[in-house]
C-alpha cells in the first residue's frame, strides 16, 4: 500500500509523550513508517501509554542522528513550518502537500518532516525539502501541539489517499532522484563553481542557497539530473585542461 510509503521523521523530540502521540496519530490514518531524528528523549513508558494500540508503529521506529539520512532514498520532501522563514521557499497548502506525498510514493519512499516543540526546524534543515507546508492556523496563535500537526496532515494524507484511490491514478511516469543524489549533485556544482572562480571561497555569499532553491523548485528528473553532471564533468574536464 502506498501509505507506507510516506515517512513521519520527528527531528530532535523533546517530549517522549509526543513520540507516542504521533505514533498513535499516524496509525489511525494508516501510516507506520515512524523516523526520529536524534530525539532528545527516551521512547519510555510515557511514550508507550500515549500510543495506546500504535506501540509497533513506535517499536519499528528508526533512530538516525542526522536529518539527511532519514530522507536519503526519498525523492520528496516536505518540511513542516508554524511560520513563514526569511528564507522563502515553494509552499504548499495541506492539501497540495497530502496529494504530492500520495503520488510520490507511488515510485518510492517519500517525507513528511517535523520540528522541535520549540524551536521548530532549522533553516538549514528547511533547505532539505523540496516544499514547506504550514497548517494555515490562527495567525495569533498559529502553533499546533506537535502531534496535533502530524494528526492534521495525516488525516489529509489520508482524505487523499482514499479520493485517489476512487479515481483512475494520474500518470507521472518521471522518476526524480533521491535527496542524497541531489545532496552529490548540489556538492559536484559547488565545487565547480569554486573551480571556475564563479564562488569565491572566502566569500560564498548565498549563492549556493539560492541555487539549491532554483533546483528544489525545479525538481529535476532523474535524466536531466544525468545531464546537469555532465555538463559539470564537461566544465570540469576543460579547466583542468588549461595551461595554470
Ligand atoms: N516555535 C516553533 C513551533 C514548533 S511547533 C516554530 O516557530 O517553528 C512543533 C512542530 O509542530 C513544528 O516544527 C511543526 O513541525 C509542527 N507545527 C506546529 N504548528 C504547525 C503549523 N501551523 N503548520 C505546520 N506545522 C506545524
Amino acid at each position: 500500500m502506498a501509505l507506507e510509503d510516506i515517512r513521519i521523521v520527528l527531528v530532535n523530540t523533546s517530549h517522549s509523550g509526543n513520540i507516542g502521540s504521533v505514533a498513535r496519530a499516524m496509525k489511525t490514518m494508516g501510516l507506520s513508517k515512524l523516523y526520529l531524528v536524534d530525539p532528545a528523549c527516551e521512547v519510555d513508558s510515557h511514550a508507550s501509554a500515549l500510543a495506546a494500540g500504535a506501540t509497533d508503529v513506535l517499536g519499528n521506529a528508526t533512530v538516525v542522528s542526522e536529518l539527511s539520512e532519514a530522507i536519503e532514498e526519498c525523492a520528496l520532501t516536505i518540511g513542516t513550518s508554524a511560520r513563514s522563514r526569511t528564507l522563502s521557499w515553494p509552499m504548499v497548502e495541506p492539501r497540495e502537500c497530502a496529494q504530492k506525498l500520495v503520488s510520490g510514493s507511488e515510485t518510492g519512499p517519500v517525507a513528511l518532516v517535523f520540528g522541535r516543540e520549540n524551536s521548530g526546524l532549522t533553516n538549514e534543515e528547511l533547505q532539505l525539502c523540496n516544499y514547506h507546508v504550514c497548517i494555515p492556523a490562527n495567525p495569533q496563535y498559529s502553533s499546533l501541539n506537535l502531534a496535533m500537526a502530524v494528526q492534521t496532515l495525516t488525516y489529509e494524507t489520508r482524505m487523499a489517499f482514499l479520493d485517489r484511490q476512487e479515481k483512475q491514478p494520474e500518470s507521472d511516469d518521471a522518476v526524480y532522484p533521491s535527496a542524497q543524489q541531489m545532496a552529490l549533485f548540489y556538492e559536484h556544482l559547488e565545487s565547480t563553481l569554486n573551480e571556475t572562480g564563479f564562488i569565491i571561497k572566502q566569500h560564498p555569499g548565498m549563492v549556493m542557497t539560492k541555487l539549491k532553491r532554483l533546483f528544489n523548485r525545479a525538481r529535476p528528473e532523474d535524466q536531466e539530473l544525468n545531464i546537469l553532471r555532465g555538463i559539470l564533468t564537461s566544465i570540469n574536464k576543460s579547466t583542468r585542461q588549461k595551461p595554470e
